[in-house]
C-alpha cells in the first residue's frame, strides 16, 4: 500500500519538477566541478613542469663551469635533500647510455625513453613524459634536457603530492555534490509543492463539489498570478453553473407547480361531469373547459420553449432592419379596441423612424407583452403611453401606465419565470410574459428595466442597439 503510494508519486507534477530541479542542479554543479578540477590540475602540473625545467640551465652551466664531478655531487645532494623516493637524476649520453645516476633504489627498473632521446637528437630542447612506475602508487613526471655536448639530464619527480591534493579536491567535491543534490531535491520539492498548492485546492474543491458541496469555492488570496487566474476562472465557472442549476431547478419546480394546476382542473372537470353529468350540455361544457385548459397548457409550454431558446441563443432569428417606431405604433393600434372597451386610453408619442437590426416577429411579441400587461394592470380611466426615442446609439422604447403598480420588493422578481405579484393574481396570466420579453431583448443585445409606484403606475424601458440604416 505504502509502496504503491510512493510509486504513484513519480507520476505527479511535483515529483517531476523536483526531479528536474535536482537533476539540473546536479549536472550544473558537476560541470562546474569538471572545469575547476581541470583548471586546478593544469595549474598544478604546469607549475611543477616549470620548476623542473628551470633546473636544466642551472645544471648545464654547473657542468660547463665546474665539470662532471661537481655536477654529480650537486645532483646527489639535491636528490638526498628532496628525498630519493621523490626525485631522481640521471646523466645520459645521446644514445641513452647512463653516465651517472642518483639513488634509484625506489624507482625499480625505470627505463629510458627512447622516443624522448630521439626527439632531443632531432633538435628539441627538452622533452616531458609521464610514466607509471610499477612499484609505486603514483605516476612520475620525467624531463629530458640537454645540459652539454652529448650530455642529457633526466630528472624524475614523483606526482604523489599533486595527486594527493587532487584526490582531496575530488573527495570534497563528491561530498559537496551529494549535499547539493539533496538540497536541490529538497528545495525543488518545497517549491513545487508551494507552486501547486493552489492547483490542489482547485482539485479538492472539485471533489467536494462532486460530493454535493455546491457552494464551495477556491480561495484566491495569497496565490501566484497564474494560480489566482485559475482559481478566479474556476470560481466564475462554478458561479455560472450554480446559476444554471438554480435556474433549472426553479424551472422544474415551476413546471411541476404550474402545470399541475391546469391538469388537476382538467381531471376534476372530467371526473365531475362523468360522475354527475346527465345532459349533453354538461358534456359540451366539459369539452370546452378541457380545450381551454389544454390551450393554456400549450401556451405555457410553447412560451417556456421560446424563453429557453432565446436565453440559450438557439432560437432561429430572422434578422432584418426593423423600424421600432412602426412596430410600437402598430402594436398600439392593435390594442386600441380592447383598451377602448376597458375605458383605458392608449397614447403613442412616436415622431421619427428608429431602426434596430432584429427579428421583427420576436420584437413585436416583446412590445405586445408589455402593452398587454399595461392594459391588464391598468383599471378603467387610466392611460397608457408608448414612446420611442434614440439615445447614444440605442433605441429606447418606453411603456408607461397609470395602473396598479408593483411594490418595490416585487419589482426585482417580475422578470422571473412564473412570478406573479400578489395583487395581480385576479387577472388572467401565467407569469411568463415578462420573462419572454426580457429573453427576446437580451437575444438582440438589449435589456428591459422596470420602475413602479404602487397605486400610481409603472414604467417599462426597453433598450436595443440602434442599427445603421438600412442594411
Ligand atoms: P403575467 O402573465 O402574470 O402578466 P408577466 O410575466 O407578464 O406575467 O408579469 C409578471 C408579473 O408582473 C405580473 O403577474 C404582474 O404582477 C406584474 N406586472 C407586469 N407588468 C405590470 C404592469 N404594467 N403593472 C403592474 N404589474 C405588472
Amino acid at each position: 500500500m505504502f509502496l504503491r503510494k510512493v510509486l504513484s508519486l513519480r507520476h505527479t507534477l511535483a515529483f517531476r519538477l523536483t526531479f528536474w530541479y535536482a537533476g539540473v542542479s546536479a549536472i550544473s554543479s558537476f560541470a562546474a566541478f569538471l572545469v575547476c578540477y581541470f583548471l586546478t590540475a593544469s595549474v598544478i602540473h604546469g607549475s611543477m613542469d616549470q620548476q623542473i625545467l628551470n633546473e636544466i640551465p642551472e645544471y648545464s652551466s654547473l657542468l660547463s663551469l665546474k665539470g662532471m664531478e661537481t655536477l654529480k655531487t650537486s645532483l646527489m645532494l639535491e636528490a638526498a635533500s628532496e628525498g630519493v623516493e621523490n626525485t631522481f637524476f640521471r646523466v645520459l649520453t645521446q644514445n641513452g647510455e647512463e653516465l651517472f645516476s642518483s639513488n634509484m633504489s625506489s624507482w625499480g627498473n625505470l627505463g629510458i625513453g627512447r622516443s624522448a632521446l630521439e626527439r632531443l637528437r632531432n633538435g628539441a630542447n627538452h622533452v616531458f613524459e609521464t610514466l607509471t612506475v610499477p612499484e609505486k602508487r603514483y605516476k612520475v613526471r620525467i624531463l629530458y634536457g640537454i645540459i652539454g655536448p652529448d650530455k642529457i639530464l633526466q630528472i624524475g619527480e614523483s606526482l604523489e603530492d599533486n595527486e594527493r591534493l587532487l584526490g582531496v579536491f575530488r573527495r570534497i567535491f563528491g561530498a559537496t555534490m551529494v549535499v547539493l543534490m539533496a538540497l536541490g531535491g529538497f528545495i525543488g520539492w518545497f517549491m513545487a509543492r508551494r507552486a501547486l498548492v493552489g492547483v490542489e485546492e482547485v482539485t479538492e474543491t472539485a471533489i467536494d463539489i462532486s460530493k454535493g458541496a455546491f457552494k464551495r469555492r477556491v480561495s484566491v488570496k495569497d496565490r501566484s498570478a497564474e494560480i489566482k487566474k485559475l482559481a478566479t476562472t474556476f470560481n466564475v465557472m462554478l458561479d455560472q453553473i450554480d446559476i444554471l442549476v438554480t435556474g433549472m431547478r426553479e424551472m422544474t419546480d415551476n413546471i411541476a407547480h404550474d402545470l399541475r394546476s391546469p391538469i388537476t382542473r382538467i381531471r376534476g372537470i372530467t371526473e365531475m361531469t362523468l360522475t354527475t353529468g346527465k345532459s349533453m350540455d354538461e358534456y359540451k361544457t366539459m369539452g370546452t373547459s378541457t380545450i381551454e385548459e389544454c390551450d393554456r397548457l400549450l401556451k405555457m409550454v410553447n412560451t417556456m420553449l421560446e424563453i429557453s431558446g432565446a436565453e440559450a441563443g438557439v432560437s432561429q432569428l430572422t434578422m432584418e432592419n426593423t423600424d421600432m417606431a412602426r412596430v410600437v405604433r402598430e402594436a398600439c393600434e392593435l390594442f386600441q379596441p380592447s383598451a377602448e372597451e376597458k375605458g383605458v386610453a392608449i397614447i403613442s408619442e412616436i415622431s421619427e423612424s428608429s431602426f434596430v437590426y432584429g427579428d421583427i416577429q420576436k420584437i413585436q411579441r416583446m412590445v405586445a407583452n408589455l402593452l398587454d400587461n399595461a392594459l391588464k394592470y391598468t383599471p378603467s380611466g387610466g392611460t397608457i403611453t408608448a414612446s420611442v426615442n434614440t439615445n447614444k446609439g440605442q433605441v429606447v422604447v418606453f411603456v408607461n401606465d397609470t395602473g396598479i403598480g408593483i411594490s418595490q420588493d416585487e419589482v426585482p422578481n417580475i422578470f422571473r419565470r412564473f412570478y406573479r405579484c400578489d395583487q395581480s393574481r385576479s387577472q388572467a396570466g401565467i407569469g411568463l410574459g415578462l420573462s419572454l420579453a426580457l429573453a427576446i431583448a437580451r437575444a438582440h443585445g438589449g435589456d428591459i428595466t422596470a420602475t413602479s409606484h404602487p397605486g400610481k403606475g409603472s414604467q417599462f424601458v426597453v433598450t436595443l442597439p440602434q442599427s445603421s440604416l438600412p442594411r
